[in-house]
């Protein structure tokens, strides 16, 4: 899903990193990358060690959690590179304990908001590909198939009169917000995608239950959150905190669903809008699949709102796009309001808007 998201930024970004394979000189330093690792491990352990102790995240005791996120994060420091940083430098060993403690006070608030909802965490780090199912598998035009894989950080699900409800969330290191406009446009596909994921697969390994899309979210984990005043108690920062770590995306309207999750923030959508947008985003992965497979490289960089392709992208001295020359330009995005997006869903789902 990251190719095919880097594709639909610009087809020269995608073709250097994937085509050519060329990746940034790494540093040695904890990067924001090794600190995604790093929590990604903390969180799957920590899920791995609930599971070998049959506890339920809902009835984890204090003592408990204490107990098996620091064990979480002891299981995370094994990997080489943070283990090396943590051993070679003062600065290193004090910006990973500093991460650590922040990871330990996050795993407290998903326990406990996860006990002021309905749902349960039911997979970590769930992984699907079209290889073993079919239905993961976009037809290009031209023939060419592509196999779409992925790991879904959680999937939690709660049970109802034989219907089971869906949501997945996605960890990130920095501030991500669900952005509607860019799902709609195909640059945002991955959250849309896991959802889809996480229900075919959840309906193939529970025969007769329908699963119902009930979210898709972030959960930030900033680490500009351990700035807060340093005369405030743990339970003061942890109040500020928890606020912060609600869960951001979007979540479907009906009043069950607004009964079974914990506090959670970002927009609503019903049932059949989320399945539109599913169905909207299979369609994007076609379109950018056709593109893909019929050798599109060209620097062709997107621009939504104040924000494009090149702000952040690492090939700008190896693309040949020159900002300042009016023959290269920008692919400029639609940029709509959320009313009309949905709109244009339903209007697309009335003509048989569907994927193959
Ligand atoms: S710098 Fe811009 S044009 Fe060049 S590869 Fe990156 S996104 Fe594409």
């Amino acid at each position: 899903m990251t190719r095919m998201e880097t594709f639909a930024e610009c087809a020269a970004a995608h073709f250097l990193r994937y085509g050519l394979k060329l990746r940034e000189r790494k540093k040695y330093t904890v990067d924001q990358m090794d600190r995604g690792t790093f929590f990604h491990a903390v969180m799957d352990n920590f899920f791995e060690l609930l599971k070998a102790e049959g506890i339920q995240m809902e009835a984890l005791t204090d003592e408990e959690r204490e107990r098996l996120s620091e064990a979480a994060v002891q299981m995370a420091k094994r990997d080489e590179k943070i283990s090396r940083m943590e051993a070679e430098s003062a600065e290193g060993a004090y910006r990973t304990g500093r991460f650590a403690g922040l990871l330990e006070r996050g795993i407290r608030a998903v326990c406990d908001l996860m006990k002021r909802g309905g749902f349960r965490q039911e997979a970590s780090e769930m992984f699907f590909s079209g290889y073993s199912d079919k239905e993961l598998v976009i037809t290009a035009d031209n023939g060419s198939r592509m196999f779409l894989e992925g790991r879904i950080d959680r999937v939690d699900v709660s049970e109802e009169d034989g219907r089971r409800y869906i949501r997945v969330v996605d960890y990130k290191t920095g501030d991500k917000t669900l952005n509607l406009n860019s799902i709609y446009n195909g640059l945002s596909m991955q959250l849309v995608l896991y959802l889809a994921a996480a229900m075919l697969k959840d309906e193939k390994s529970h025969p007769g239950s329908t699963a119902v899309p009930a979210g898709m979210y972030y959960f930030s984990f900033a680490e500009k959150l351990a700035e807060t005043d340093a005369d405030a108690s743990e339970e003061d920062i942890y109040k500020q905190w928890i606020k912060i770590w609600y869960l951001k995306g979007l979540s479907a309207a009906d009043d069950l669903i607004a009964a079974k999750n914990e506090p959670v923030s970002g927009k609503k959508a019903d049932a059949a809008q989320i399945m539109q947008l599913i169905a909207h985003t299979k369609k994007k992965m076609k379109e950018t699949g056709n593109r893909i497979t019929s050798g599109d490289v060209a620097p062709a960089p997107v621009t939504e709102k104040k924000r494009t392709a090149c702000d952040y992208c690492p090939y700008s001295a190896a693309c040949g796009f020159d900002r300042k020359n009016p023959v290269y330009g920008y692919r400029r995005m639609e940029v709509l309001e959320d009313k009309e997006i949905w709109e244009k869903l339903k209007e697309e789902a009335s003509d048989g808007g569907q994927l193959d």
